[in-house]
């Protein structure tokens, strides 16, 4: 059994350091927010004092935090993790990042002699907790491999999509196809709820044909019982696709519609909506319509 380090304690990481344990690991956690690691603490991991501390009394360190700048200052930052790192430390990175600077930290790791690999999730909280992600990694082969038994208590598939940098291009075009996929859904019902259409009627008459999907399955009755509760937050989407958006634009890659999508996000976040489910990007659609999704009065 390994001593494993984790470094942020939020949604996400919170029940996968739990899942460490559960899987016989000894856990040292570190978090910015005290009230986090308190409550980390109570469930059985070591306090750790900063991320140094916890990289110093680790073989592994987990990364598990908003995006590539508090990365980027926790790993390479003053009392970061690669100052308490030691060669042959394996950092594990598994936040949704641009992949660039998962190259970045990768670079500086290996100067001292540590292994990186980026990790990012799918599946959010509940997955999280089931310890069922799906994970998508960017490393080395021998890495990977040394890493597998750990992530396989997080994660029900874990792939090794390239090298460094290759799990995060890999949970981009997932976020992109996610995010483009719900925008066309709302176009879809905002034009046939106003056609004076049941938009439930519209789904079930669809959703076994080319147009179904896992997401119109999931988001489709959400928008319909007008139930925006995350699940995953416009926020955090909008962070993901201007990561697709920056990454693309250094392979001088044309992202059209994650370009627009992106835009979509942003004025709903300066609308207040940044907090809601991903499947409120349809009400972006509805407000330019005047027409709500929603069964008819009469239905
Ligand atoms: P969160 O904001 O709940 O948790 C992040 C934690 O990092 C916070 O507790 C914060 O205090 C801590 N933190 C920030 N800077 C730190 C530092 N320098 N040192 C130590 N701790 C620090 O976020 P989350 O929902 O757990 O998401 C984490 C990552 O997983 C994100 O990249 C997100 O996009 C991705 N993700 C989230 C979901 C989801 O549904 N929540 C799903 C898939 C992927």
């Amino acid at each position: 059994m390994a001593k494993i380090g984790f470094v942020g304690l939020g949604i996400m990481g919170n029940p996968m350091s739990a899942n460490l344990i559960k899987g016989g690991h000894q856990v040292v956690a570190f978090d910015v927010v005290p009230a986090l690691l308190d409550k980390a603490v109570a469930n059985g991991v070591e306090r750790g004092s900063s991320c140094a501390d916890v990289a110093s009394r680790s073989e592994i360190v987990i990364t598990m935090l908003p995006d590539g700048p508090e990365v980027d200052h926790a790993v390479l930052g003053p009392a970061g993790v690669l100052e308490g790192a030691t060669a042959g430390t394996m950092i594990i990175d598994m936040s949704s990042i641009s992949p660039l600077v998962s190259q970045k930290i990768a670079a500086a790791a290996a100067a001292k002699g540590v292994e990186f690999l980026d990790a990012p999730v799918s599946g959010g909280e509940p997955k999280a907790i089931d310890a069922t992600l799906a994970i998508m990694v960017g490393g080395e082969q021998k890495v990977f491999e040394k890493a597998l038994p750990v992530l396989q208590l997080l994660g029900s598939t874990v792939t090794l999509t390239g090298a460094v940098g290759a799990g995060n291009v890999t949970k981009l075009a997932n976020q992109i196809m996610v995010a483009c996929n719900i925008a066309a859904m709302g176009e879809a019902l905002v034009l046939a709820t106003k056609a004076g259409l049941d938009p439930e009627v519209v789904f079930n008459a669809v959703k076994g044909g080319l147009a179904g999907s896992t997401v119109l399955n999931a988001k489709a009755p959400m928008v319909i019982s007008r139930n925006f509760k995350p699940g995953f937050r416009i926020r955090l989407h909008q962070k993901d696709l201007r990561n697709a958006l920056q990454a693309a634009e250094s392979m001088k890659v044309g992202l059209p519609l994650t370009s627009l999508v992106q835009q979509m996000l942003v004025a709903l976040m300066n609308d207040g909506k940044g907090d809601l489910d991903h499947s409120a990007i349809v009400t972006f659609i509805e407000e330019m319509s005047g027409t709500e999704v929603k069964k008819p009065a009469s239905a």
